[in-house]
């Protein structure tokens, strides 16, 4: 197989694995209708030092992973270690992801522009997002959430957003060439698998490869492993948003917003007691 690169190079190779993301310009070009889909909703996070968090927040708060539920929109946080990867009391952080619909036409364009007036369709840079944008976003949390939520988004230096996409390729495998990790399904970030989702692909891939079938049929082999799998994982994902989903366009996620659109049911299906006897409140 001959491979064209944008330099001008071009490389001989037996297999061409496409693990570049999200935007995946080899899945573009074998799966022209794969393309991400908005799912309506939108991710601000960012992280907080522990130690200027008030005495309350990090005494009640910050030791938990902690959900704040106003009606469709879902903020999660919890402790992950310091910027020196400390994990000692006093130079921990406190991560947060907070979900909030955005209109496709109107409120995610207006956050997706910039202050030259141009538009950031696939994801706009963290500096670029306007001063106001982010002012409208901490005076939303002061509003909507539990004011010790609204705190931790206050003082949060770095916040940023990212619009949620659900992404699914009806095949992995062409020939020799096979999409793997976000090139292949993107899910929402609920199930926190993105990561998990890639090294099981790498992982399938390679086990697929080891044997002595020809490329083409280890890559389906592959394929039949790891696409139900992709499938599986972005419905859980996206039967989890339901909550957030303010437009709801097909029969199925209407069904999933029944199951999963009351404060109740987001705990049930995505908390769970990590600590033995301790429970979910
Ligand atoms: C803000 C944010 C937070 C996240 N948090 C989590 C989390 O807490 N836990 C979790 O499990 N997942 C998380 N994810 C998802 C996770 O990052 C992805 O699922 C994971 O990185 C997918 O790995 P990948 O190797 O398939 O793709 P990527 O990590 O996207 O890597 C693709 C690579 O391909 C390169 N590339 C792209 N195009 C080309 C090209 N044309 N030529 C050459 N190289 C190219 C890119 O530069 C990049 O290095 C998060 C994602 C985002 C955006």
């Amino acid at each position: 197989m001959r491979i064209h690169l944008s330099n001008g190079r071009e490389v001989e190779a037996a297999l061409l694995v496409a693990a570049d993301g999200l935007r995946s310009a080899i899945r573009k070009r074998l799966l022209p209708g794969a393309e991400p889909r908005y799912a309506g909703y939108v991710a601000w996070r960012g992280m907080v030092d522990e130690a200027v968090l008030s005495a309350p927040v990090r005494e009640r708060v910050f030791p938990h992973f902690v959900f704040d539920l106003p009606p469709h929109e879902q903020l999660v946080a919890y402790p992950i270690a310091g910027a020196d990867n400390s994990v000692a009391p006093g130079r921990r952080r406190f991560n947060f992801v907070w979900y909030r619909p955005a209109d496709e036409r109107g409120a995610l364009r207006d956050l997706l522009t910039d202050a030259e007036g141009r538009h950031w369709p696939e994801g706009i840079p963290p500096p670029r997002v306007r001063p106001e944008v982010l002012a409208a976003a901490r005076h939303a949390a002061a509003e909507v959430l539990s004011p010790q939520c609204a705190e931790v988004i206050a003082k949060a230096a770095n916040l940023f957003f990212q619009p949620i996409f659900d992404l699914e390729s009806p095949r992995l495998a062409f020939g020799r060439v096979a999409l793997l990790g976000d090139a292949a399904f993107v899910a929402r970030p609920h199930c926190g698998m993105g990561v998990s989702k890639a090294a099981d692909d790498a992982s399938a891939l390679a086990e697929a490869l080891a044997g002595t079938a020809p490329v083409a049929e280890a890559l389906q082999d592959y394929e039949r492993r790891r696409q139900p799998e992709g499938t599986r994982i972005v419905a859980h994902a996206r039967a989890l948003g339901a909550y957030m989903q303010a437009q709801l366009q097909t029969a199925e996620e209407r069904a999933m917003a029944e199951r999963h659109r009351s404060p109740e049911a987001v705990m049930r299906e995505t908390a769970m007691p990590i600590t033995p006897g301790v429970a979910v409140d």
